[in-house]
């Protein structure tokens, strides 16, 4: 019997690991043909002041819709950035939003918002960016001044000596570059010196339970006075209810991310976010709350 259970399971097991990999090579497959196939699409996340709760830009974030129904970004990225598609995908979300920015610099023009948007380590071993990315910037029309360029910390910091010379290329074509999910990889701060970042941005995970735990909030006001110390701006993710709010703006955040604030949404949502936003801004919650 026993012999019999060990055939099952090794059976079942390496069907698994089949289906798996079949799986996979669907996305794999799929995500070549997603350009083409017109099943790419941005969502829109505003990112606010943390002060005034004024929307100040937004995250762009990447959603793929293929026929068999959307896909994660979780699960799509890293599979998208270990079969190279995501340097050409990379390539048409810095395309689409600049011409989002240049359509929202139209609509506000006296104060525009300004776009970030991720890019994938790979695309920074490839040599072509910065021209590929002059000729976007020229072709679109869009404010370079107003564009910011998330990379994770892991990305970042895998290779600085080879990322140093295109960073800096990027950032003189003026655009600013935030180092994403903070904290959660291996960064060393001599490096952080080193490289043209003007902004962190703190991970969901330090935010997590930071309304129940002391740890927390001394990890935060850590980050915030470090970074404040080298001139950078702070933005904390994954807000995602009122005392965290409230926390975070205690602790000297300068923007803040989160569910709680706004979910992402598409352009034209985004559009009429920000009109509402600049129309009545949210009154200062810190002040309120610390007057009680
Ligand atoms: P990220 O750059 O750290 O983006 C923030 C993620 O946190 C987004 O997930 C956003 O929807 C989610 N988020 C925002 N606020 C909250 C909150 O309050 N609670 C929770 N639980 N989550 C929140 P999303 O859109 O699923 O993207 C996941 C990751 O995929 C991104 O993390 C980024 O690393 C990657 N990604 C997305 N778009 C692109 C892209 O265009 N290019 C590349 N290379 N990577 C992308
Ligand atoms: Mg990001
Ligand atoms: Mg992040
Ligand atoms: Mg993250």
């Amino acid at each position: 019997a026993s012999k019999a259970q060990g055939r099952n399971t090794w059976r079942s097991f390496s069907r698994d690991l089949g289906e798996q990999s079949k799986e996979r090579l669907s996305l794999v497959t799929g995500l070549r043909h997603a350009i083409a196939r017109n099943e790419l699409s941005l969502a829109f996340q505003p990112i606010l002041a943390a002060n005034s709760l004024r929307i100040q830009g937004a995250e762009a974030l990447l959603r793929w819709h293929p026929r068999s129904g959307p896909v994660s970004p979780a699960l799509f990225v890293p599979i998208a950035e270990q079969s190279g598609a995501i340097v050409e995908i990379g390539r048409w979300v810095f395309e689409q939003t600049c011409s989002a920015q240049q359509r929202l610099a139209q609509a506000y023009p006296d104060s525009p918002p300004y776009l970030s948007l991720n890019l994938s380590a790979a695309q920074l071993n490839d040599e072509h960016i910065i021209d590929e990315f002059a000729l976007i910037l020229q072709r679109t029309g869009a404010d370079t001044t107003r564009l910011l360029l998330e990379l994770t910390e892991t990305a970042l910091f895998a290779d600085v000596e080879k990322n140093l010379r295109i960073l800096h290329a990027l950032a003189e074509l003026g655009m600013q570059v935030a180092v994403d999910d903070f904290g959660t990889g291996y960064s060393s701060l001599l490096q952080l010196l080193r490289l043209p970042v003007s902004q962190i941005k703190i991970d969901r995970a330090f935010v997590d339970g930071i309304e129940h735990r002391e740890d927390a909030r001394l990890i935060i006001s850590a980050m915030v006075k470090m970074g404040h110390a080298l001139g950078k701006r702070l933005i904390a993710e994954g807000v995602e209810n009122e005392a965290q709010l409230f926390e975070l703006q205690a602790l000297k955040c300068d923007a803040l991310q989160g569910f709680h604030l706004y979910r992402p949404m598409p352009e034209q949502a985004l559009l009429e976010a920000i009109a509402e936003n600049h129309r009545q801004p949210p009154c200062n919650a810190s002040r309120v709350y610390y007057l009680i």
